[in-house]
């Protein structure tokens, strides 16, 4: 909780949005013209259940801005999704996609659900419905889904498959994150993990602080925070705790990463690894440690929580992480915050390279993937830190100054119609 109210996912991204075009030398009206959603549709849509009744779900779809190119950004399956929430990440995804250089505006879907709860025929079901009532939204050409929170590479191949049903042939571009064996590419289900790592490691580099033997905790045990942990494990450095929805472990000596990953296999969750404490969520984000990834979701580092926070370096594998309050605290504190779009950014890269090779049937091998991403993320990385220093702001500012920048050249040099 940010003060006794907590604030919106969206009216943090708005704040931060107006924090940086403050920075900047942009006509009003430019700015007036970004602040806003392009479009947003609202689905409520029947599932018939298991058990033969029908349930009614309510989904989104916003796009903030097609300036740069078609609209990118994952789809999230949560029982927490409101159009606000799916409006802020839909931004998010314009600024990160930006900082990218990747020619995409920013999207973002969501359905109110526990996927969980589901069956598989009934999370088969939701997402070809889901799909169905999108599709005048989606397109290769116009809107690209891909995996967020509670959705995955299956999900993402009922989507393809939902709209090329209904097209009459195959359209493996209309989505990014499918499996490998329908179009999919390589090295993209574990993108956004090791693009986390690649920024944790350029961030020790400029601070002189070895990978090696270097103590890391990791908030959220799904496809960001798990292969985050995984390859911070395979650079030598030690997680000493991690989390998911269920609660935390904790071994100051360094986790078992390999054995804790055949654990979560076994039993969907890290609670009650042998050998390590329990911990909170809570505790977890307060623990010393070189490295602090928050890999879950919005609003975690707070106005309450980030005086005691220990981290040297906080590397944002979630979205919006950490609340505008937080960041002025973590700034004053001297943390070393490498902001979510840049640190999670790996993912909708190797999204982009997935519907690069998808459109063209012409498909890389992982080594080349891994090594594109790699340049491209270090690259901007770099750029970041320039802006950061030449300007002397914080790293969110910097990011945001870059990525706002070329989205308003973008709008400057289209035009407004008519
Ligand atoms: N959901 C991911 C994100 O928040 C990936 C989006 C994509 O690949 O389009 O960046």
């Amino acid at each position: 909780m940010d003060g006794q109210i907590r604030r919106s996912a969206y009216e943090v991204a708005l704040a931060q949005y107006d924090e940086a075009v403050a920075l900047m030398n942009l006509p009003d009206d430019v700015v007036e013209f970004m602040r806003y959603p392009k479009r947003e549709l609202t689905v409520n849509f029947p599932v018939r259940m298991d058990n033969g009744h029908i349930r009614m779900f309510t989904g989104f779809r916003v796009h903030h801005t097609t300036v740069r190119g078609p609209t990118k950004g994952g789809i999230r399956y949560h029982p927490e999704v409101t159009l606000e929430e799916t409006r802020a990440l839909a931004m998010w995804m314009t600024w990160k996609c930006a900082l990218m250089n990747l020619p995409y505006g920013g999207a973002k879907g969501g359905v109110i659900v526990d996927p969980y709860t589901l069956s598989d025929e009934e999370l088969c079901r939701l997402t070809r419905r889901y799909a169905t009532e999108i599709s005048i939204l989606m397109s290769p050409e116009g809107d690209i889904p891909a995996p967020d929170v509670g959705t995955n590479p299956q999900v993402m191949a009922w989507i393809m498959d939902t709209y090329s049903m209904h097209r009459g042939y195959s359209v493996p571009a209309v989505v990014t994150g499918k499996p490998v064996q329908i179009g999919g590419s390589h090295g993209r289900y574990d993108a956004t993990g090791l693009g986390v790592m690649f920024m944790a490691r350029e961030a020790m580099k400029r601070l002189n602080m070895p990978i090696q033997g270097a103590t890391v905790a990791v908030q959220g045990f799904g496809n960001v925070g798990s292969f985050a942990a995984h390859y911070m494990h395979l650079q030598g450095a030690k997680v000493i705790a991690v989390s998911d929805v269920r609660g935390g472990i904790y071994n100051p000596h360094g986790l078992d990463i390999p054995a804790l990953e055949r654990y979560v296999k076994e039993t969907r969750t890290v609670v009650g690894f042998p050998g390590a404490d329990a911990i909170t969520n809570a505790e977890l984000l307060e623990l010393p440690c070189d490295v602090l990834i928050p890999a879950a979701l919005e609003g975690q580092i707070t106005r309450e929580n980030a005086p005691r926070v220990k981290a040297r370096i906080i590397a944002e594998g979630a979205n919006g992480p950490t609340t505008p309050n937080a960041d002025k605290i973590l700034q004053d504190k001297g943390v070393f915050v490498i902001p979510d779009i840049l640190c999670n950014a790996g993912g909708v890269t190797v999204s982009y390279f997935e519907w690069v090779q998808s459109l063209q049937s012409f498909f890389w091998s992982e080594q080349d993937v891994k090594r594109q991403l790699e340049r491209l993320m270090v690259d901007s990385f770099n750029a970041v830190m320039h802006e950061a220093e030449t300007r002397k702001l914080p790293l969110r500012m910097a990011a945001y100054t870059v990525a706002i920048g070329r989205v308003a050249e973008a709008i400057i040099l289209r035009g407004v119609y008519p």
